[in-house]
């Protein structure tokens, strides 16, 4: 991974509704790098066939080819993801470097299912936290630690607890300890089931919108952080305390935000569109920028970029990874969060 903002891409099995609704897939997948979007020929269910009947029009596709650092088929394993995303970045933790990742798309296109997972098949949190317990174990010879967990949401530019529900919290920033939530509860899950558990129930905690029982969380962003104190087990000396943190993001849907053009100009708030994600995305492109001059970095903009000043540009390490559908049906976000992430490789 060059730079230090990596972009992937995960293609979700179709869901039998969609099988069922429409005949092709509009995804291909050539290789573990690249992708294919609205194929020339129709491939069928995921695999490229070639074949067409006599009478079958000839389909004029965009037939757009994508590269990214790494791109995930719909076999691709929540272990695979893992493997080949956040475990190359943990070591950034350990050194003291705080990063993220996000999982980016469109509602349904399967941004928890990789941050959170199932309890037969756990995402990348909790395979985080393995890892992590892992790792210093190995070391721990070295070098004590300690790791708390938080949980929360960001919805409607307000800051809630989601492992000790309560009132919006508010964000303040401090010189040593760096952005800080007040009230925030701080964690220490006893086993890797009290872990899923917290994150299970997490989860349920999180805002449904109470009209459309098919938008649950779809609006609200879920930020899991995990924070690594660690201390060099030296006798006679006093060691300084290393503190880092890494941020695993569950963002909300981005089909609101899919209508704006994301290229150069700063995106305006629509009535219906997430602010928090608008400035996160202007965030990401102003840091792009600044890779060739020196900009401003709208931090301020929004609880979610607030939140995370001190885990993006900089030093820190970020992998987006982006969500995708390979139906038919879901064409236009497709499309959309592809054009995105091509846009957020640049950084
Ligand atoms: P999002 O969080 O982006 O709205 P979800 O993660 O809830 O989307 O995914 C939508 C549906 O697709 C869920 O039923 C989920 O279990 C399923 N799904 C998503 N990704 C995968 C995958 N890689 N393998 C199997 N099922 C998946
Ligand atoms: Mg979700």
């Amino acid at each position: 991974m060059a730079g230090n903002v990596a972009v992937v891409v995960r293609v979700r099995p179709q869901t039998q509704q969609e099988q069922e609704g429409s005949r092709h897939a509009v995804v291909q997948v050539i290789d573990d790098s690249m992708l294919v979007f609205d194929p020339e020929e129709p491939c069928l269910s995921g695999v490229f066939t070639g074949f067409r009947g006599h009478d079958a029009p000839k389909r004029k596709g965009k037939d757009l080819k994508f590269v990214f650092d790494q791109v995930f088929g719909e076999s691709a394993t929540q272990e695979e993801v893992f493997q080949h995303t956040t475990k190359e970045i943990l070591d950034g933790v350990l050194n003291g470097y705080n990063c993220s990742v996000f999982a980016y798309g469109a509602t349904g296109a399967g941004k928890t299912y990789t941050m959170l997972g199932s309890e037969k098949s756990p995402g990348i949190m909790y395979l985080t936290m393995v890892e992590l317990y892992k790792r210093i174990e190995a070391r721990k010879e070295e070098k004590s630690c300690e790791v708390l967990i938080s949980y929360q949401e960001v919805y409607n530019e307000q800051i809630h607890d989601l492992l000790e529900p309560k009132g919006p919290l508010a964000i303040r920033e401090d010189p040593e300890k760096g952005v800080v939530v007040q009230g925030l509860s701080f964690h220490q899950p006893k086993s890797a089931e009290q872990l899923l558990e917290m994150l299970a129930s997490g989860n349920r905690n999180r805002t449904q919108h109470p009209t459309d029982a098919n938008a649950t969380s779809s609006r609200s962003h879920a930020v899991f952080q995990i924070y690594v104190k660690q201390q060099d087990r030296v006798v006679g000396i006093t060691q300084d305390l290393q503190v880092a943190k890494m941020s695993l993001i569950d963002l909300a849907g981005s089909e609101r935000a899919s209508a704006t053009n994301t290229k150069g100009e700063r995106l305006r708030e629509g009535a219906n569109i997430n602010r928090s994600l608008l400035a996160l995305i202007n965030v990401i492109n102003a840091l792009a920028d600044a890779k060739s001059r020196k900009s401003h970095i709208p931090y301020r903009d929004s609880k979610l970029t607030r939140l995370l000043k001190d885990s993006l540009g900089g030093n820190c390490r970020t992998i987006m990874i982006a969500a995708i559908s390979p139906s038919a049906l879901a064409y236009e976000d497709t499309y959309n969060t592809l054009k995105y992430a091509n846009r957020a490789k640049e950084i």
